[in-house]
């Protein structure tokens, strides 16, 4: 057999480890959480797997989780009997991290006083049990593999791969023990009780039994390990979802929305979604994936299943259907109609129990669009069937204020008024002492203040709100007509000669030759000379400058 190597972590990884050995986290316990998801989730993939090829599981051991203390040695193990790792995936699982986001992560754990929170909201995995381990001894054995395999760190800046010993090696006949030598200050993590409080408030939904194996006694099982999602919504109270939440979503937050229920009818699924009151850190990852689970009948299938369109990525949970056929490929997950009818039915409901939320519980939904409503917003641009609903729920910063609905502000038209005006731009500040506002702020008129990068795409086709039209200040031609001036304005500007107007448009479009398309006489303005706008038919420009800076 070969020898043992080392190897050096990735620069993330060394980082990561220097900032959890040399800061104190109030919140260590969220280790085990890690490390009992990891064991279901490889609980989950062995079952997957075995429905392609039953061999895997045919030794009679059924997927489940243990976790042993062992005073005398100061080590605590977690054990799963799940899809094991060879030697090349101990490498690349547990020497680098392929999440997106770390940089920025990392950056804001160095400058936080407190990290546990944050660590617990990127969810660091199988690296936080360096918290409280100053050596980790992982030996895994692949499902179906004669090789068993042993990665063994001290955190620092590398770890050892070895082949197993002939005792370990029987010891792990499938998946992965994980042996945690734990820091002295670690040491309740040995007490059975600190065990099962840490289980049931954060592992408890885990599909699959996890078993205390105390020192004395005979192993007991410490989670219900039922699906939630399957339990009927009476009997479930809202620590229940919260803590489901946070299981499933590897979340801290508490949970601003929560879906769930059972469709039955041509096809038969249950659903429970949540929507988180805190943004993640990799909310505007390039890949735009969602994270909703694909279960058939309890057996995990996928989590990026795309159940949901890429502007509700934000939304987290399960969902489980009946009528799917098991064996169904990660592949055929994209063309399958059955999947695509469910996909279309959970999106409006979701799109629908935002805009009740919207309107009996604002300061509910006032969290949720704070976190994730430039993402909601990518809808306005991007599903074109659903658009008029997610206009109704959109909220905006307008010039009379913040968390507008566009029905608020169509029920506060002035007299004559027949469309809604925005401004796009970079913040509301620059925004509010735009010359293109004068005129508008004239007459009283409400104007949307758009600063999300999202907002010149979705304004950029012409788009309306229950048949007012969006009008850009800043594109084409503004005709405020019949709204009249507010009183103080109206009375130094009523009798304004626009006798000359021509003569002078004629001798500024001269001077400006080829450089504009036009000069006009406009009714944007009351106090500045001048201002430039985009044609009506051109785009606005804001998104010219975006796109100018994306293809640079
Ligand atoms: P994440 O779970 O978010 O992928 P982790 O740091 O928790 O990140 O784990 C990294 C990877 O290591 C997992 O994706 C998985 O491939 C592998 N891994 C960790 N623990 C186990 C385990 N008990 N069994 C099999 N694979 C595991
Ligand atoms: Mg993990």
């Amino acid at each position: 057999t070969a020898a043992a190597e080392s190897q050096p972590f990735q620069a993330e990884v060394a980082e990561l480890l220097h900032l959890m050995v040399h800061s104190v986290y109030s919140e260590t316990d969220i280790f085990l959480r890690e490390l009992i998801s990891n064991a279901s989730d490889a609980c989950d993939k062995l079952r997957y797997e075995a429905i392609a090829n039953p061999g895997l599981i045919t030794d009679g051991t059924p997927p489940e989780i243990k976790i042993v203390p062992n005073k005398a040695a100061d080590t605590l193990s977690v054990i799963d009997t799940g899809i094991g790792m060879e030697r090349q995936e101990l490498i690349d699982n547990l020497g680098t991290i392929a999440r997106s986001g770390t940089r920025s992560f990392l950056s804001k754990l160095t400058e936080a006083k407190d990290g546990a929170n944050l660590i617990g909201q990127f969810g660091v995995g199988f690296y936080a049990a360096f918290m409280v381990a100053d050596k980790i001894i992982v030996t895994s054995r692949r499902a179906g593999s004669d090789e068993v395999w042993v990665w063994t760190s001290e955190g620092g800046s590398g770890f050892e791969i070895a082949p197993a010993s002939e005792e370990a090696a029987q010891r792990v006949a499938r998946g992965t023990e994980i042996v945690l030598h734990l820091k002295k200050d670690a040491a309740k993590y040995l007490e059975a009780y600190e065990i099962e409080r840490i289980v049931r408030e954060y592992s408890d939904n885990i599909q699959f039994p996890i078993l205390l194996v105390p020192e004395e006694g005979e192993p007991r099982q410490i989670n219900s390990a039922s699906a939630l999602w399957q339990r009927s919504k009476s009997e479930l109270k809202p620590e229940d979802y919260a803590q489901a939440y946070k299981q499933i979503a590897g979340a801290f937050d508490e949970p601003a929305m929560t879906l769930h229920y059972r469709a039955e009818g041509r096809q038969s699924y249950a659903v429970l979604l949540f929507a988180p009151s805190q943004k993640p850190f990799d909310l505007f990852q390039v890949e735009r994936k969602g994270k909703v689970k694909l279960y058939v009948r309890r057996v995990f299938i996928a989590d990026d299943a795309e159940l949901l369109p890429a502007y509700l990525r934000f939304i987290r949970g399960v969902i489980d259907s009946e009528d799917l056929p098991l064996n169904i490929s990660r592949e055929m997950l994209q063309n399958n109609p059955q999947l695509a009818q469910i996909r279309k039915a959970v999106t409006s409901r979701v799109v629908s129990e935002l805009e009740t939320l919207g309107e009996k519980e604002p300061e509910t939904f006032a969290k949720i669009w704070d976190a994730f409503g430039p993402v909601i917003k990518e809808g306005l641009w991007e599903d074109f069937e659903r658009r008029e609903k997610l206009l109704a729920l959109s909220r905006f910063t307008t010039t009379s204020g913040e968390n507008r609905s566009l029905k608020q502000y169509v029920d506060d038209f002035k007299p004559n008024q027949t469309e809604i005006y925005y401004l796009v731009g970079d913040s509301v500040e620059r925004l509010k002492s735009n010359p293109k506002l004068e005129s508008a702020r004239a007459r009283g008129i409400e104007v949307l203040l758009l600063t999300d990068p999202v907002d010149a795409f979705w304004t950029s086709a012409p788009i309306d709100f229950g048949g007012k039209p969006l009008k850009s200040l800043s594109q084409g031609d503004v005709d405020f007509g019949l709204i009249p001036l507010a009183d103080d304005e109206a009375d130094d500007k009523k009798d304004e000669p626009a006798a000359d107007a021509a003569t002078t448009i004629a001798v500024i479009k001269d001077a400006l030759g080829e450089r504009v398309s036009d000069v006009r006489a406009s009714q944007r303005l009351t106090s500045s000379a001048s201002c430039l706008v985009a044609g009506g038919d051109a785009r606005d420009r804001a998104l010219e400058r975006l796109l100018a800076q994306q293809n640079r």
